[in-house]
């Protein structure tokens, strides 16, 4: 295994090794806890990433020890040049894998597999049409369904990611499960997180806890498996004897994972984020156009990682909004 170098290791002894690039602001999406109903203010063209320096960021990283590359966004495939980024990047020593609301995937399928990109995150809040258009603001469920449907069917590796929202689709966990009693697939729930502009409230939140409590009142307690959680895995993994993918959660809210995070965040503007909660973020792009040597800044923006969720270590310094408002939208960050 590759030795991570000093500039990806913070103060804590934590060892970067997974970068998520996020390739472009814009979405075929707009989902409400995501994104401002108003939109967000988008970066001018000129100052996004283009492939080649996406390239040249993602190599200065595997150089220094990253094995993870996940491409996120907004939605990274509807950035035209897609293939092109996709088949640079898969000729780094690195893993790579994607997240995508999967509106389009199906036109990727090829690419996908020549590049070797096995893991395939699905965002998908609902098993309902009618609450999909509601939550995403467009009316893609169909496509969204038979394409999750089509990457299965393909071999990939499949893992749903459901953002969980009180009174919303809460009544769906049991069916989110049942969802996986023939598929091979697992299913992600995730706690509601705030950021910029997302409304977010904390009785809206479905945590951990929750779950795992109306899990127990629908299963018993031989039925439940707590599956091992891999290394630097930010879900508690689940499944139910007898069924063939599995669940989880993730819960960055009362379960922080902080201590053993691996992840580094490069936005597509080129902006290094050392924690999805920090305020602050470093501006890569602008040193690579000017010649200059970017791996200084990489080393301090990891070196000055807070300990916990950027700084905000209390439940109630998150749900403040002065402190999680001044972050970005979660569309603007790549999930
Ligand atoms: N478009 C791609 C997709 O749909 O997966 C990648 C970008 S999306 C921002 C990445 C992930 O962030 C999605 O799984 C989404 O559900 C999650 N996400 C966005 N806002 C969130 C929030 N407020 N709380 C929890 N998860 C959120």
């Amino acid at each position: 295994m590759k030795k991570t170098q000093n500039i990806l290791t913070d103060s804590f002894k934590r060892e970067h090794t997974y970068l998520r690039i996020s390739l472009t602001e814009l979405c075929n999406l707009r989902c409400t806890y995501c994104m401002p109903s108003e939109g967000i203010p988008l970066s001018p063209k000129s100052h996004i990433m283009t492939f080649d320096e996406i390239y040249t960021i993602a190599k200065t990283f595997v150089d220094n020890g990253v094995t993870k590359i996940r491409l996120t966004g907004g939605e990274p495939l509807v950035r035209r040049d897609v293939e092109v980024i996709l088949k640079r990047l898969a000729t780094l020593p690195s893993e790579l894998s994607i997240s995508t609301n999967a509106v389009i995937v199906d036109r990727f399928i090829d690419t996908l597999k020549e590049c070797n990109i096995n893991n395939i995150n699905v965002s998908l809040d609902t098993l309902k049409a009618d609450k999909f258009d509601t939550i995403t603001r467009r009316n893609q469920f169909d496509k969204v369904y038979n394409n999750l449907l089509l990457l299965i069917k393909e071999g990939f590796n499949v893992k749903i990611n459901a953002v969980l929202i009180k009174g919303f689709n809460d009544d769906e966990i049991i069916d989110f499960i049942n969802f996986t009693k023939t598929l091979p697939i697992s299913v992600r729930f995730i706690e509601f997180m705030p950021f910029d502009g997302n409304k977010w409230d904390k009785a809206k939140m479905m945590s951990y806890a929750e779950v795992m409590t109306l899990v127990n009142s629908k299963f018993s307690e031989k039925q439940i498996i707590r599956l091992q959680d891999a290394a630097n895995d930010t879900s508690k993994n689940y499944k139910i004897d007898g069924y063939k993918g599995s669940f989880a959660i993730i819960s960055s809210i009362t379960n922080p994972f902080c201590d053993s995070c691996n992840r580094i965040r490069l936005t597509a503007n080129g902006h290094l984020k050392n924690c999805l909660f920090s305020s602050t973020e470093s501006d890569l792009l602008t040193p690579l156009r000017a010649g200059k040597d970017i791996t200084e800044i990489i080393a301090k923006t990891v070196k000055s990682k807070s300990k916990i969720r950027g700084g905000m270590d209390t439940l109630e310094k998150l749900e403040s909004p002065d402190l999680h408002g001044k972050n970005r939208s979660m569309i603007a960050i790549g999930g």
